[in-house]
């Protein structure tokens, strides 16, 4: 899946929203403290427990989720949540941010925000916004859901602050997760906003094991950063797996090695990348391959194999 492409009009007005927050708070240091946030747009958060019934007894006629549309007939909110099997819910009248108790700290911080990024954002307001797993999911290509995700995104990393932060760095997936650990995001999330917002080629994948035998994607998210689009624009995920597979290990946990690959623009030119990848606890490996040098010329030889991609080490 290729990153969340939004119209740069959109993402200014999603970002002069998320601005208004960030001012409203005084330009604050990492992390961004959500219940300030709550305090400073007068809003409703709440937990609920898919165990327990009766902590939402309000009803609501159409809920969206994702791009359908549910419950044209008035239904009591749980009701919509266990049909639905949502996991978050923005509801405009009250004000209010509904989020599964059950889900992990990290989801539901990055929950809070998306529903955050419905809330601030005005062409939302006709609609209960429910979200499950999917929806939730950066990169989530529905337009208003991606623009949810790109509002809670730019909120949680404060901006530009986070852009200062990330730039300027030659990037390893262990300094990526103090990063991480600074703005009190996922590891997954920061590794996401990192390489969209490099100012030099870089690229990075998050999706299930590389080398081993599964259902799930291995390449559910591919992101590049913009100066690698312009280099090479037609590297692709199938590309990046091929150059991964020739050092991935089998192991499920921890850091499954590295190397380094050439990379040919479309000029000819070549430019060196260290390329590694880690599993997490929960079965997704993190690929991050950032830029080394760029090689000197070398004049091509007649019959050279065709990939564009040549392994050094
Ligand atoms: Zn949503």
């Amino acid at each position: 899946m290729r990153k969340v492409i939004l119209t740069p009009g959109t993402r200014n007005e999603i970002d002069t929203q998320v601005d208004k927050i960030i001012r409203g708070l005084g330009h604050p240091e990492p992390p961004l403290d959500l219940d300030a946030v709550f305090r400073l747009q007068q809003l409703d958060p709440q937990y609920y427990r898919t165990s327990e019934d009766g902590v939402v007894r309000e009803t609501i006629s159409r809920v969206k989720v994702g791009a359908k549309l549910f419950f044209e007939r008035p239904t009591r909110i749980w009701e919509a949540i266990k049909t639905a099997n949502l996991k978050a819910l923005w509801i405009p009248e009250q004000k209010r941010i509904l989020v599964d108790d059950d889900l992990h700290a990290m989801k539901k911080r990055w929950s809070f925000a998306h529903e955050i990024g419905h809330s601030i954002l005005d062409w939302h307001r006709d609609f209960t916004f429910g979200d499950d797993q999917l929806t939730l999911v950066e990169g989530y290509h529905v337009d208003l859901e991606a623009e949810a995700n790109y509002a809670a995104g730019r909120l949680l990393f404060l901006q530009d602050h986070f852009n200062q932060h990330v730039k300027g760095v030659q990037h390893t997936l262990k300094s990526l997760n103090k990063v991480a650990d600074d703005f009190k995001n996922s590891w997954t999330s920061t590794l996401y906003r990192t390489v969209e917002v490099l100012d030099v080629p870089s690229f990075a994948i998050i999706g299930s094991h590389p080398v081993r035998r599964n259902s799930a994607e291995k390449t559910r998210h591919f992101i590049t950063s913009a100066p690698f689009d312009v280099l090479f624009p037609s590297f692709d995920e199938a590309e990046a797996l091929k150059v991964i597979r020739t050092y991935c290990k089998y192991s499920t946990r921890g850091p499954l090695g590295e190397c380094s690959f050439a990379l040919a623009d479309e000029s000819g030119e070549r430019w060196e990348f260290t390329i590694e990848s880690f599993a997490l606890p929960h079965g997704d490996v993190l690929t991050l391959a950032t830029l080394l040098q760029k090689l000197p010329i070398q004049i091509a030889v007649a019959g050279q194999s065709k990939a564009n991609w040549l392994h050094l080490n």
